[in-house]
């Protein structure tokens, strides 16, 4: 079985992508033996909107080490810039896809059409996300709601590829993800915890030290129910003590015994400050080098196992 995931480097992790994203990757990585588990920081995909170049190199490095500090030691770890085959099969199959079919998609569509300075390449990074999976040949890709379109798009590319070509891609199936723990922002419980610098206070970040998680668990919001039993989930009258409530369980903690809106906040906080302490140690510790080094046999061992399906689509084009 080959695992793949890929996150974008377009802002600081925070404890949503922990606990919907990382966690389950890092579970993945004692799933049966002979499994496989390809993990990427996709540099290529922060291109596709304005950028600050040494922002995105300070938010790649950031990201690579974190992966590590997260533990996920036991996987190919790699940066997508550096595995050029992610780029180059990426054009091959622009070259196979339709003007209608890109237009449809719903990213482009919210976030750039009709815009004449949208990024070309925001336009095409689906072609680029087809690469990404294509390339490592998983016959199964687990996904939420919002990447179903993608995996479809991916989906229809290689059949096409394959009808016109000749057989190269494996095409994977769409499995559903098992529904992960969904965090909200702390400010807009009716958003999701989502990467940003800009956050209003409402986004915990993993490298957040103690004292913040404390002022942003200390000021969110909950409501102005203060009777007996207000501290419980209802997910649509209680949307900020129910995101409370979900991630106290998703850190480890209880709400047993606890009956006041502060009593709830010190537990929260006392929760995430414990998951988040070991990831600040560990980053703290790494060693620059030895993340390099990592990130370099991983691009390596990707490169090596990426090449013969290249090869495979370039000699079916007729390069
Ligand atoms: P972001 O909004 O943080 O940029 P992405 O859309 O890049 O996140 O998602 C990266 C991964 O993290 C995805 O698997 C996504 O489902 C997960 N994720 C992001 N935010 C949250 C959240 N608030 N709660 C749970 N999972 C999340």
């Amino acid at each position: 079985m080959i695992n793949l995931s890929m996150l974008k480097p377009t802002g600081h992790l925070t404890l949503g992508n922990l606990l919907g994203a990382l966690r389950p990757m890092a579970a993945a990585q004692r799933s049966p033996a002979g499994s496989i588990c390809y993990y990427g920081v996709a540099d290529l995909h922060a291109l596709t909107v304005d950028h600050d170049p040494a922002r995105l190199r300070a938010l790649t490095t950031e990201m690579a080490r974190l992966l590590l500090a997260i533990g996920l030691d036991r996987s190919t770890l790699f940066i997508q810039s550096h595995v050029p085959a992610h780029a180059e099969l990426s054009y091959l199959l622009e070259c196979t896809a339709h003007i209608g079919e890109l237009n449809r998609m719903i990213q482009f569509k919210e976030k750039g059409r009709n815009r004449p300075s949208t990024r070309v390449s925001l336009f095409t990074y689906p072609a680029l996300m087809a690469a990404d999976i294509l390339l490592y040949r998983p016959t199964t890709v687990p996904v939420g709601d919002d990447q179903r379109q993608h995996v479809e798009l991916t989906r229809d590319l290689a059949l096409r590829f394959n009808r016109t070509y000749g057989e190269v891609f494996t095409v994977p199936e769409i499995v559903t993800a098992p529904a992960g723990a969904r965090v909200m922002n702390l400010q807009d419980p009716g958003s999701k915890m989502g990467k940003s610098d800009d956050d209003g206070g409402g986004i915990i970040h993993l490298l957040d030290p103690p004292d913040v998680v404390r002022r942003k668990v200390g000021r969110a919001v909950t409501d102005s129910d203060v009777g007996v039993g207000s501290v419980r989930p209802d997910r649509a009258a209680k949307p900020g003590v129910t995101n409370l409530l979900d991630i106290l369980v998703a850190c480890g903690g209880s709400a047993e015994g606890i009956t006041t809106y502060g009593g709830l906040k010190a537990a929260v906080t006392d929760a995430v400050v414990a998951e988040l302490e070991p990831i600040r140690n560990r980053y703290a510790d790494l060693d620059p080098g030895e993340v390099s080094s990592v990130f370099a046999s991983g691009a390596e061992v990707c490169r090596r196992a990426t090449a013969p399906m290249l090869a495979a689509a370039r000699t079916a084009m007729g390069l």
